[in-house]
């Protein structure tokens, strides 16, 4: 049995999705939202993924199990076997036992006698955007890159101008937000409308579909980040703060995010000397995360969840797709000429000659 298995998870905002920074900074927004430190585009991550997978594996658990007990004494998994670990109060942690579904897909601080922790058997990666909505002259648009849909296992070549590529040709340009962009077909652009359809990606969100490059992409991210201004309320006189005008930014509802949880196979791991007995292999592992898909879309992941925010509905969680070649390059066409950058055939016959022309 292999030593771990990989298991891709795309999932639609159904709300906007605000997972703050924890900080301000100076401009026009106060509250932030994380974002990759490279490409500038927000995301969840992984550590936070974490953290709201583990408390609703433990409420799941808890209903299912609402009597558990550890050596004679009630020992409830929610919610102790959910949060931090560490004992305060009537909160006892982490019960850090082989046969504890939360703690040995997650992870524990530390064991009972104060001995080591356990890394847990499930690791996310950070949650990524794939589709970002955008409001065009035409209605919406969902767009994407190609650093995007390799997170899909898709290859995609050839998306080098500064322009969007579609699936069928349009004369007139098309904003993007406030950006104008030309129109470029790709040929190919059926393959990754199929993709996405295997993920459970919807139709009206897969026949509105448009690619632009990588670098164009976390521009028109940012740029169309939902952005709501709030005001604090005093509680013992029911009115506004003053000066307590705040705003904060959110991934936009119908954005479709893709992240990987890898589940490692429990045989190759031990809890104090003891066999794993919760789960036995990587797809037990992903059976017990999935428990907390049916409260992340109704309770929803990040801040301002009394806000009406958070709520993400798992599209699909198979395990992650071979790699998958998509060329844009060759077939594109516009009204300026065939690519200057497309690649020359690798084996000549008969190569056309620059010089050629008149
Ligand atoms: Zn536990």
């Amino acid at each position: 049995m292999a030593g771990y298995q990989k298991f891709l998870h795309v999932g639609l905002a159904l709300d906007p999705i605000h997972v703050g920074t924890g900080g301000a900074r100076l401009g026009r927004v106060e509250l932030t939202i994380v974002r990759d430190p490279v490409t500038r585009v927000p995301k969840i991550p992984g550590s936070s993924l974490a953290g709201v997978y583990r408390t609703y594996v433990a409420m799941e658990e808890h209903e299912q199990n609402p009597n558990r007990q550890v050596d004679g004494q009630p020992r409830p998994y929610y919610p102790h076997c959910a949060g931090l670990g560490q004992p305060r109060g009537n909160y006892l942690g982490h019960c850090a036992q082989p046969d504890c579904p939360v703690c040995t897909v997650f992870g524990f601080a530390r064991g009972r006698d104060q001995a080591g922790g356990f890394a847990g058997l499930a690791a996310f990666t950070d949650a990524h955007v794939l589709l970002f909505p955008v409001p065009t002259r035409q209605g919406p648009r969902w767009i994407t890159c190609p650093d995007a849909l390799r997170l899909i296992g898709l290859e995609v070549q050839g998306v080098d101008r500064d322009a969007v590529y579609l699936n069928s040709p349009q004369n007139n340009p098309l904003n993007l937000g406030w950006l104008l962009l030309p129109i470029m077909t790709c040929g190919q652009f059926q393959n990754i409308v199929q993709s996405l359809q295997n993920l459970g990606v919807p139709d009206y969100i897969c026949e509105r579909l448009a690619l632009v490059p990588d670098r164009l992409f976390p521009h028109i991210v940012n740029s169309n980040l939902e952005v709501r201004t709030s005001v604090a309320i005093n509680p013992a006189t029911g009115a506004a703060e003053e000066q307590a005008l705040f705003s904060y930014e959110a991934l936009p509802r119908g954005t479709v995010l893709a992240w990987e949880i890898i589940a490692k196979n429990p045989q190759h791991f031990q809890i104090q000397g003891q066999r794993i007995s919760a789960v036995s292999s990587p797809d037990d592992v992903h059976t017990k995360v999935q428990l907390a898909h049916p409260y992340l879309e109704h309770l929803g992941v990040g801040g301002m969840g009394t806000r009406g925010m958070g709520r993400l509905k798992v599209l699909s969680d198979g395990q992650s797709p071979s790699t998958q070649a998509v060329d844009c390059g060759a077939s594109s066409t516009s009204a300026t000429g065939p690519s200057s950058s497309a690649p020359a055939p690798p084996t000549g016959g008969a190569t056309a000659s620059p010089s050629g022309t008149t």
